[in-house]
């Protein structure tokens, strides 16, 4: 049913601002260091030094200097971190096109046409590790698998600098001592909601019935139990370099068909917001938004609409994809696939990422938050389930969340 036969490498820079600001400063090296937001008063990258005396993600620099007197607060310079992560891109589209960056420090690449090997990826992944280290000085984790959740997963098990290879022989074993947390996507609150489930593992997750899955967390079940088993069949997209592009879009074949509005709603906003992520990535704006909406007979119908001024945020974009989905109502039949995309592009020239992860973070809270009121109490944390519906820029830790120390960012 899925595609497992894939080859996918997750690259993810280890303590990523605090490596740019040692690598930039070489009186920081070796030494305790915080990177704290610009504007925010937390922890948003530790450098490994600092985190030996426990500094993690989100803590206050006051709650940091209490663990460590002499730590080193550095304020956030995110066009620098940026600057880094354009000469990261430039390194791994050296080897594929087929990069995508899931956050400023992370990026999947589908190596599956190179030979789809282990042995082939592994000595790929070498090079990109290497060339990294020499062009940016900064050390990263490298993950191989068959699908982006287990390579994501694979990084995470080996830091700094590592490379850990997980096969299709290697899934049943890893998923059934994993405790479910540790699945990408799944946050400390959804976590809690699953041990009351008696869920702790992932593998009890994948075997858990669908009914009871779909009757505590509505149709996140379908995906949370494909999170448990280690599947996951979303594509790597495709980093277009030099191509000049025409619109950006994405669609998404929904795990069931709905004529649930709220639920529709609900992937239009991760839609946007991934169109958004991606338009940014591109350093692009637009100002004509299409919908399309495929229904449960496979016939699609697309409406757009266009605007003087430019939108590039998500939020602007699911805006004009709410008004434009008004427009299929009343539904005529439960619908099966969503798409958006933004066409009449041109150049941004101010890159805002930092900002936007904010905007985006606060509609996406405002979208859990929908999807919370309609499943009762439910618990889906905000930016847990929709990283599982891969996001492009946003992380599973906001920086920023008082008292809130899931994991480290790195
Ligand atoms: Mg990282």
């Amino acid at each position: 049913m899925l595609t497992d036969n894939r080859t996918i490498i997750h690259i993810d820079m280890n303590a990523y601002f605090a490596s740019v600001e040692q690598q930039a400063n070489p009186a920081l090296r070796g030494k305790p260091i915080i990177v704290c937001g610009e504007g925010r008063t937390v922890v948003a990258t530790a450098s490994y030094e600092a985190r030996e005396y426990g500094i993690k993600t989100g803590m206050t620099p006051y709650e940091a200097r209490k663990l460590c007197p002499g730590v080193i607060n550095v304020a956030g310079d995110m066009e620098k971190y940026i600057d880094a992560t354009r000469k990261i891109r430039e390194v791994l589209l050296g080897f594929s096109d087929r990069v995508e960056f899931f956050s400023i420090d992370e990026a999947f690449m589908d190596v599956t046409a190179g030979g789809g090997v282990a042995g082939g990826a592994v000595k790929t992944a070498l090079k990109i590790k290497e060339r990294i280290r020499k062009n940016l000085g900064i050390t990263c984790s490298v993950g191989i698998a068959p699908n982006k959740l287990l390579a994501k997963l694979a990084s995470e098990m080996k830091k700094p600098d590592g490379l850990v290879v997980l096969k299709k022989e290697d899934i049943v074993s890893v998923m059934r001592g994993l405790p479910v947390e540790k699945l990408c996507g799944i946050g400390r609150k959804l976590t809690g909601a699953l041990n009351k489930a008696g869920i702790r593992t992932a593998k009890a997750l994948g075997d858990a019935p669908i009914g009871m899955l779909t009757k505590h967390f509505g149709f996140w079940g379908h995906i949370l139990q494909r999170m448990g088993r280690g599947e996951d069949n979303s594509p790597v997209s495709m980093c277009y370099a030099d191509e000049i592009i025409k619109s950006v879009g994405h669609s998404y074949t929904l795990p069931v068909n709905t004529r649930d509005v709220d639920v529709i709603r609900s992937y239009l906003l991760m839609l946007s917001e991934k169109v958004g992520s991606r338009m940014r990535r591109y350093g692009m704006r637009g100002r004509t938004v299409s919908l399309v909406v495929r229904y449960s007979n496979f016939r699609a119908f697309s409406r757009q609409l266009s605007f003087k001024h430019y939108l590039f945020t998500g939020g602007e974009i699911y805006g004009v994809a709410c008004r434009l989905f008004s427009k299929y109502l009343p539904l005529y039949k439960p619908v099966r696939l969503l798409g958006i995309s933004v066409a009449n592009l041109i150049a941004d020239e101010g890159q805002r990422l930092l900002l936007d992860t904010c905007r985006s973070r606060e509609s996406i809270t405002r979208a859990v938050d929908g999807i919370n009121a309609r499943y009762g109490a439910l618990t889906v944390k905000p930016a847990s389930l929709i990283i599982a519906e891969r996001f492009g820029i946003l992380q599973s830790t906001p920086p920023g969340r008082q008292g809130h120390y899931d994991k480290d960012r790195d």
